[in-house]
């Protein structure tokens, strides 16, 4: 059986099953039989599965982790928690995450006017609502109206000056103050490809004597009671627990100082976001070093020592997590469309009455290949083949004869393969990379995994089914845009390999998994492929419901969204088509009425898979 690495990156959300992965929860459906059910309502293309009972999972995880670390620690403060909108705005996973944060009091964070809207109307009253990135006063007035409204809103001041701006509007307004939050620039740094969160030169936060000087202003203004926290991330996907710690002495002690200089209305730290998921498909790749009872741990291990050490009272404590809660919940299927080097199909063989001796020999080798022999033969026919280019280039043998014999010797490496998969020899190992297949994928990397076009972030990927026969095919992956860049290619330090299949009599599909986390708004109309199919997947007792299924955005709307007139579209169309070279109406009508069809689906291929 292969796995792909699913007990390293899969969290238990998975299992593989005869053959087939399969959610490992309730009557654990398998991917293939959800993937038919939601393309039985005639949707092609790639489509985002989505599993809110992941985002349950992940919210109740965060939440039980912090409370026994609390009850553990005899820690005096509560756990608070917000999920930061621009890790996925989108309506399908904010619903699910209000609807399974309620109980909890779980709240909404806001990093621009956009995103501060959705909060406002989203976020239940009385859960929290924080508010980072640069504000102007308009924004800073929403976060006012947001308070009038009864929320309980923190604003975070990411410089100094946007405080003039607070200031500004508390005067000049009867609206109610909001929270004030403050983002501390720290000393010490985070660690991974988002580091630059945090540190000296980070491009948010206040200095220790922009600090002080924001004290002075609060004090002068009557608004030192609305200041009650203090924030600090240090970056997404932390791989390494020691700069957390570090950074949490370093806001500890800030907070302790704070205090004592009297700011009586501050009451809690905000420890930012950071929690890292697992992308590695092997051990060797993997590099988060931590758990998340060590995170929550060393959390309120930290904070309470300083506090007891400086007589103040214990912070509430809030996170921002966001890649923890919602990667896990995606998975994007994306059907394969064609294998590139089809053409060395057995099926593809094409022999004479009479062949070169050469290539009766490489037949020969083909039946006779079995364990004992198969490293011999596969040399030999590697030698025939370099013989029967001679011989072609020489003008002595048929384009069909070299067909056949390159047919031949991959049919030839890939039975050694096959024999050979437990204990493949290094030879063996290098010819499987130069046989590298190429998978032709109905999606576009651009649009559905940006960060591995921008980062190379691994997303973790395996076939849905198949998974009890051997994969031997050394595997790249290529999307549908006409860019080099959409390309998966072959990494030897993390291979992926997949089945040698035949598309014209099965379908294959593959899932990429954690894509829940960033890539969907990151994700960009290249080619003007647009957001893929989504369907909501809640499992019950019997199996599982198909929930909000939606389809990739149509043809015409994609043009109308970056400003053509749609109408405008049809109608030159159907100009073109009145003067066309068809001689009946009955042919432009027929005509008309194929293109009105493809026009109002959606871009992505349809007819192959
Ligand atoms: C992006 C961001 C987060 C979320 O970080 P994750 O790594 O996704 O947990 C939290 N807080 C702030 C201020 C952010 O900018």
């Amino acid at each position: 059986m292969i796995d792909y690495g699913i007990e390293i990156w899969g969290d238990d959300d998975f299992i593989v099953k005869e053959g087939l992965v399969c959610i490992n929860a309730k009557t654990q459906p398998s991917l293939l039989e959800i993937t038919q059910e939601v393309r039985n309502s005639g949707l092609r293309g790639p489509i985002i599965l989505r599993f809110p009972h992941l985002i349950n999972k992940q919210i109740e995880n965060l939440y039980n982790n912090f409370t026994r670390a609390i009850d553990e620690n005899g820690y005096r403060g509560s756990f608070n928690a917000v999920f930061p909108l621009k890790v996925n705005q989108y309506p399908q996973a904010v619903n699910t995450i209000i609807q399974y944060g309620a109980p909890y009091n779980y709240g909404l964070e806001a990093g621009s006017k956009a995103e501060l809207i959705l909060a406002m109307a989203q976020t239940p009253i009385g859960a929290p609502i924080t508010v980072n990135g640069f504000k102007d006063t308009e924004m800073t007035t929403l976060c006012f109206m947001a308070a009038h409204m009864g929320h309980n809103i923190t604003v975070t001041l990411e410089g100094i000056g946007e405080l003039e701006s607070i200031i500004e509007v508390a005067n000049s307004s009867n609206l109610t103050v909001p929270h004030i939050g403050i983002r501390i620039r720290l000393h010490s740094t985070g660690s991974g490809a988002w580091a630059k969160s945090g540190g000296m030169d980070a491009k948010f936060g206040l200095t220790a004597t922009e600090l002080i000087a924001a004290m002075h202003l609060l004090k002068e203004h009557q608004l030192i009671q609305n200041f009650s926290m203090i924030h600090f991330h240090i970056g997404s996907q932390m791989e390494d627990i020691a700069p957390l710690k570090k950074a949490l002495r370093e806001a500890g002690n800030i907070y302790a100082e704070l205090k004592h200089m009297g700011a009586d209305g501050l009451k809690a730290i905000n420890i930012g976001g950071g929690l890292a998921v697992e992308y590695a498909q092997n051990k060797q790749q993997s590099l988060k070093n931590y758990s998340l009872a060590e995170f929550t741990n060393d959390v309120i291990y930290v904070l309470r020592e300083i506090m007891n050490a400086k007589g103040v009272d214990h912070p509430n404590i809030f996170t921002e997590s966001g890649r923890f809660i919602v990667a896990s919940h995606a998975v994007l299927i994306t059907p394969v469309l064609e294998l590139f080097s089809q053409d060395h199909q057995e099926k593809s063989l094409n022999f004479s009455q009479h062949n070169p001796p050469l290539i009766e020999e490489l037949r020969e080798l083909n039946t006779l290949l079995n364990r004992d022999n198969c490293i011999e033969y596969m040399h030999d026919a590697l030698d025939h083949l370099e013989s029967l280019f001679t011989l072609f280039d020489l003008g002595y043998v048929t384009l069909q004869d070299r067909s056949n014999a390159e047919i031949l010797v991959h049919q030839i490496i890939k039975k050694s393969l096959h024999i050979m998969r437990g204990s493949p020899t290094m030879e063996l190992t290098r010819l499987q990379e130069r046989l590298q297949e190429r998978y032709l994928i109905n999606s576009s990397i651009f649009q559905s995994m940006p960060d591995y076009w921008g980062l190379q972030q691994h997303f973790p990927v395996m076939p849905l089914n198949k998974l009890n026969e051997p994969a031997i095919r050394a595997a790249s992956l290529w999307d549908i845009t006409c860019d080099s860049d959409g390309e998966i290619k072959f990494n030897p330090n993390a291979p992926l390999y997949l089945h040698d299949v035949d598309l014209d009599e099965e379908e294959y599909f593959l899932a990429f998994f954690n894509i829940g986390a960033y890539q969907e708004t990151l994700g960009m109309n290249h080619n003007l492929f647009t957001h893929p199919n989504e369907c909501s997947i809640e499992l019950t007792k019997d199996g599982f419901v198909l929930r909000d299924i939606i389809e990739s955005q149509n043809i015409l709307d994609i043009l109308d969204d970056i400003g053509y007139d749609k109408r405008q579209i049809l109608i030159q169309l159907k100009n073109n088509l009145a003067s066309s070279l068809f001689s009946t109406e009955e042919e432009k009508s027929d005509t008309l009425q194929k293109l009105e069809l493809y026009l109002y689906q959606n871009g992505y291929l349809r007819t192959t898979n």
